[in-house]
């Protein structure tokens, strides 16, 4: 059976795109309604914040990147909201890094879906459709902003809402967001788009659909991080969305599943997570962990150690385990054998080395 997906409908990209946010808006604005713009906390009080086309009766909800989307927190801005207006508003805004936009993407599924965030966590649960949102991504690596889920950590796990609804309606890629990320979480960000293209582009669920997007976005990849080349943030952009419509129609992998378990059990963030996982992956990944680190020195950067020893046995179990479920992960990476080639203890090993 193929999957029939669906896409972002509309897609705004160049550089100073953001000055056009409020002419999309203005389609969307009711007469007494209001808009909700969802801010990464790294930009308050800063420029971009001071731009927002806010009007009078809109809303501005900080989002806290320390910790990860949580469904508590999802819960609670949908609360604020609630408290805020007795009416739906007309539109939720997320502009910031994946944690933001998977928290507007959240948001604007709550508003409209009754419960806790946590009862969604899966595929296809949700069955009305989110209040109308919209994506400005200030960090690019993710692919969260053409992604058709959120990815919420919940009392019981780390799992993503996915569905049709979860997608923005709205993209404004503007390059010029990208300024003033530190270099260290660009290289993080940035190397989560290239794990997705490796893991796609050498995995079992590879076809030419995914492989075309794939391809170009690892290309892109190298020109940004082992090339010096003009426009690095516009390539960067365009990496990161062709890299989410590579893994949309195949899968991640190794890397990805691992970074799971160091995400869920330790808190680790994903693209960091992503970077220190990839790294002890030569076994399974060569070319592509031979070339990642090539970026690494490129760019000087020196992965955190994973302290093992501060790993209960009891952590290292459940960081096995969030590992080992990730069933599609290990049969696009493995193949369908994989339980026999990926053992809890070759798991485990792989933890060990990081
Ligand atoms: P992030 O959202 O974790 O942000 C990293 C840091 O950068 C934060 O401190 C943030 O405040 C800051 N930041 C953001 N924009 C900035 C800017 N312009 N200047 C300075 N600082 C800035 O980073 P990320 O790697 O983009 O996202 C990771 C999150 O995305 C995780 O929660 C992960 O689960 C999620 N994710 C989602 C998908 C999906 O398909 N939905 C895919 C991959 C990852
Ligand atoms: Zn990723």
């Amino acid at each position: 059976m193929y999957r029939n997906f669906s896409i972002v409908p509309k897609i705004m990209f160049g550089r100073g795109a953001f000055n056009q946010l409020e002419d999309v808006l203005a389609e969307k604005r009711s007469e007494d309604g209001f808009m909700v713009f969802v801010l990464d906390e790294a930009h308050k009080g800063k420029t971009l914040e001071k731009r927002l086309p806010m009007q009078e009766k809109d809303m501005l909800i900080i989002i806290r990147t320390d910790h990860e989307p949580k469904t508590e927190y999802i819960d609670d801005y949908v609360r604020s909201i609630k408290e805020y207006s007795s009416t739906l508003p007309d539109g939720i805004i997320g502009l910031g890094g994946g944690i933001t936009m998977d928290s507007a993407k959240a948001i604007s599924l709550m508003l409209t879906n009754p419960g806790s965030s946590a009862d969604y966590q899966g595929w296809d649960l949700i069955h009305n459709p989110a209040v109308y949102h919209v994506a400005l991504p200030t960090l690019a690596g993710t692919g969260a902003e053409i992604s058709r889920t959120c990815i919420l950590t919940g009392p019981e796990k780390k799992l993503g809402i996915n569905s049709d609804y979860t997608l923005f309606d709205q993209l404004i890629l503007d390059p010029e967001l990208l300024a003033g990320v530190p270099r260290e979480q660009w290289f993080y960000t940035g190397m989560d788009c290239y794990i997705h293209n490796v893991e796609s582009l050498e995995g079992h669920f590879i076809n030419s659909f995914s492989k075309a997007y794939g391809e170009k976005s690892l290309e892109l990849c190298r020109e940004v991080f082992l090339g010096d080349h003009p426009e690095s943030d516009e390539k960067l952009m365009m990496a990161s969305y062709f890299g989410g419509m590579s893994i949309a129609y195949s899968q991640v992998g190794a890397c990805h599943a691992l970074s799971y378990g160091l995400s869920y059990v330790l808190g680790i963030h994903h693209g960091i997570g992503c970077c220190i996982a990839f790294n002890v992956l030569e076994e399974i990944y060569p070319a592509g962990v031979a070339e990642f680190k090539e970026m690494m020195t490129k760019h000087n950067i020196v992965l955190p150690k994973v302290v093992t020893d501060e790993v209960s046995e009891e952590q290292m179990e459940l960081m096995i385990t969030t590992t080992l479920n990730l069933v599609p992960l290990w049969e696009n990476c493995l193949g369908a054998d994989w339980q026999e080639k990926m053992p809890r203890s070759r798991v485990r090993d792989l933890f060990l080395k990081m």
